[in-house]
């Protein structure tokens, strides 16, 4: 899951990367309004963190202007104690949610994670495919019984393919959603994680669930194997 943080106040901007990149986001930051505009337009975000009081364009602005380009990437807005500016009007111009700092991270992430869950398509709580299940608030994965310990990359892989069960995932998908940015190395990692999560989650049981689609990306199956 792919995350625009959009911060002018560098201790906070940093914060939330440190703290979402923890979590298993892959985190972008803008440090201005005009600039946050332009990534939530171009890249294709799961969720936004958008301070208020921004320079250049506010979080206002930002929003307003997301939805009339209709990008409806849900926004969690954030917004200082006795602002000038009023957070129901935030909500009614196309935020989905609001925290008012000083905010504790952990009310941050399960604000996100609902959100997310609300977003343009379906987001179950918890994700399932076969007797494989993901839980991303708990950060746990099971097959069956046996709990399986993954990585906080692996996860991010992982629940990547879970959400997009039975479709074909570009590996360029996953570079966009689990990597940032400032990723500069070789794609063929995405090969090396998805070989790492084989050696977890199927061949252990005898399973086959991620499989290759020549030319096209990774395909996670319900029944695979
Ligand atoms: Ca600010």
């Amino acid at each position: 899951m792919r995350v625009l943080v959009v911060e002018d106040e560098a201790a906070m901007a940093d914060a939330l990367a440190r703290g979402l990149t923890a979590a298993g986001f892959a985190v972008d930051v803008s440090r201005d309004g005009e600039d946050g505009l332009w990534r939530a337009t171009e890249v294709e975000y799961d969720a936004v963190v958008l301070d208020l009081m921004l320079p250049k364009l506010s979080g206002y602005d930002v929003v307003r202007r997301m939805r009339a380009a209709d990008v409806w990437t849900p926004v969690l807005m954030l917004t200082a104690k006795d602002g000038e500016y009023d957070v129901s009007d935030a909500l009614d111009l196309g935020a989905d949610d609001y925290l008012v700092k000083p905010f504790s991270f952990v009310v941050l992430l399960a604000r996100l994670r609902a959100l997310m869950r609300r977003g343009g398509r379906e987001r179950p709580a918890v994700l399932t495919a076969g007797d494989l299940v993901v839980d991303p608030a708990g950060r746990s994965c099971h097959r069956g019984d046996v709990e399986i310990r993954l990585t906080a990359r692996e996860f991010a892989v992982l629940e990547y393919l879970m959400r997009r069960c039975g479709e074909v995932v570009r590996k360029r998908d996953l570079l966009e959603h689990v990597w940032d940015d400032y990723f500069a190395g070789d794609p063929n990692v995405v090969e090396v994680y998805v070989g790492y999560l084989r050696r977890k989650i199927d061949q252990p049981f005898g399973r086959a669930a991620i499989s290759t689609v020549r030319g096209a990306g990774y395909r996670l199956e319900a029944d695979g194997g």
